[in-house]
């Protein structure tokens, strides 16, 4: 249940949940076959398919905070069926593997629909795809159709992404100014607590122990450590994304960053016809400040956007409402939908997620010490999670499958992957990007300069290159 702190900054997610039980003694802790350190999406993933491979095996999930206190709980509710880099995997892969690996991704959505409704989750579960708009200036056009080209050219199909003419768009946004955007059915939207708290039942039902308020503070081969007390594990399973790494061969994988989110009012049908006109849409606006939107169940905007970066890699899980990193997403969201003030906003929240060097995820198992991890999602972790779920528990159970052949994959120590390098250079990188970015955003929203729109746009891709 939600900490009494976090609740400050308000998350629309978490209104109405029971209130927080006070904290338990954390129990004598026994032997166990796999030990999962983070009770988010990846460790609740891998603990369900452990369990439906080795229904015998003891599983507990160790928690520093709350079921979803992470990332999990409090993200904008876009369930992808892909992954980060998709068209960077899907593109190296020949034809005959291509189209499975499509469509482990593209299924994501249907296969999580199925076990909600094996298990009576009710998360809110709305399956009508995403549109990425060209919602306010003509060089979001480009940004689209050069996207698209790169999906294509990585063999995905047109029933996976299609361009929508401007008269399509508007049918299901209302924008004043838009000029088309991309479509794809492979998304539909949720609220993540209820998807965190509905799997977390299951899996106490199927006899998986939840520990929560059980921070782990070392990882080493078949043991861990919580408050001095070491813990003997067969496996052990790393799904702590944006959190210090508690594992050494862990540290400088992820770089965490965070991404704020706001939620009107509940707005009523008559503002949602001016808005958005087709319930359980997920919606963008195509800019580099990757803004993303929904419905909630009871009829609030929910719409979050790019955050921030605290140097030296730190997490970053509490903010109070009136922090100055909400500007962004009230801003574009008035951009995009003029009717809507800073006064129809009643929520506002925030949290890290994790990026990996190559701005690609993972999912690994190390044999030799029987650790199992998983990450590096970026903004696309709540699909993500589900697959990586499924993958880290066949890999731990030598279950090969597609699953476990996948280019995402890494059999071994993750030290395979690269580094994060040192601080300044993500402080400097990263802000300097964001400068950049909004200064290009900024120039074309408001048609001003209209000589440096080319410019800016290229050396915007160029810098964006050079650090992927
Ligand atoms: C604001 C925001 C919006 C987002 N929107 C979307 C979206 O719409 N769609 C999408 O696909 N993705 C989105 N993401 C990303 C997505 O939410 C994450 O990729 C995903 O939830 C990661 O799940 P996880 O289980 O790996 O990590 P988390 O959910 O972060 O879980 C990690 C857990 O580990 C626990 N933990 C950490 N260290 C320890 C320790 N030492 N001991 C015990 N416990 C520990 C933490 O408390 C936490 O609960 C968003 C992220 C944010 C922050």
């Amino acid at each position: 249940m939600p900490d009494s702190s976090a609740l400050t900054q308000a998350v629309l997610w978490w209104q109405g949940l029971p209130e927080p039980e006070p904290a338990a003694p954390c129990p004598e802790l026994q032997p166990v076959d796999v030990a999962i350190v983070g009770a988010g999406f990846t460790g609740l993933w891998t603990a369900y398919f452990l369990k439906q491979l080795r229904p015998a095996w003891r599983i507990a999930i160790f928690e520093q905070h709350h079921v979803g206190y992470g990332a999990s709980g409090r993200n904008g509710g876009w369930l992808i069926g892909g992954i980060a880099g998709q068209e960077d995997w899907l593109g190296s892969l020949p034809a005959s593997e291509r189209e499975q690996s499509q469509q482990l991704l593209y299924g994501i959505v249907e296969r999580v629909r199925a076990i909600c409704e094996r298990h009576r989750i009710d998360c809110d579960f709305s399956h009508a795809g995403v549109l990425y708009a060209a919602a306010r200036y003509p060089e979001q056009i480009h940004a689209a159709r050069s996207w698209l080209h790169g999906i294509r050219s990585s063999g995905q199909p047109e029933s996976a992404f299609h361009w929508l003419s401007k008269p399509d768009t508007e049918s299901l946004l209302n924008l004043p100014d838009v000029y088309g955007g991309l479509y794809s059915p492979h998304c539909a939207t949720i609220n993540p607590i209820k998807l965190c708290l509905g799997l977390a039942h299951t899996l106490k039902g199927m006899g998986v122990q939840i520990v929560e308020r059980a921070r782990v503070d070392e990882v080493t081969s078949r043991r861990l450590t919580i408050n001095a007390q070491p813990v003997q594990c067969g496996h052990i399973v790393l799904a702590s994304e944006a959190f210090p790494a508690t594992w050494q061969p862990l540290s400088r994988k992820r770089l965490p960053v965070y991404s704020n989110v706001i939620a009107t009012r509940a707005l009523s049908e008559h503002e949602w016809q001016q808005t958005v006109n087709k319930p359980g849409l997920a919606f963008s606006d195509l800019c580099r400040s990757i803004t993303y939107g929904q419905r909630s169940q009871g009829g609030h905007m929910v719409f979050g956007a790019r955050g921030g970066y605290q140097f030296g890699a730190r997490a970053r899980f509490e903010f109070t409402p009136d922090d100055p990193a909400f500007r962004a997403p009230a801003t574009f969201l008035r951009r995009l939908f003029p009717s809507l003030t800073e006064q129809d906003i009643q929520y506002r929240w925030a949290g890290s997620l994790a990026m990996s060097r190559g701005f690609r995820p993972f999912a690994g198992f190390d044999k030799d010490s029987c650790i199992a991890y998983a990450g590096g999602y970026g903004g696309e972790g709540v699909g993500a999670s589900h697959l990586f779920g499924q993958t880290l528990a066949e890999l731990i159970t030598e279950s090969g499958s597609i699953y476990t052949q996948q280019p995402w994959v890494i059999r071994g120590s993750p030290s395979q992957l690269k580094n994060w390098e040192a601080e300044p250079v993500p402080w400097l990188g990263y802000h300097m990007l964001g400068k950049l970015f909004a200064l290009e955003d900024w120039l074309c929203h408001e048609k001003k300069l209209p000589w440096l729109h080319k410019p800016l746009n290229s050396l915007s891709r160029l810098a964006g290159g050079l650090i992927t």
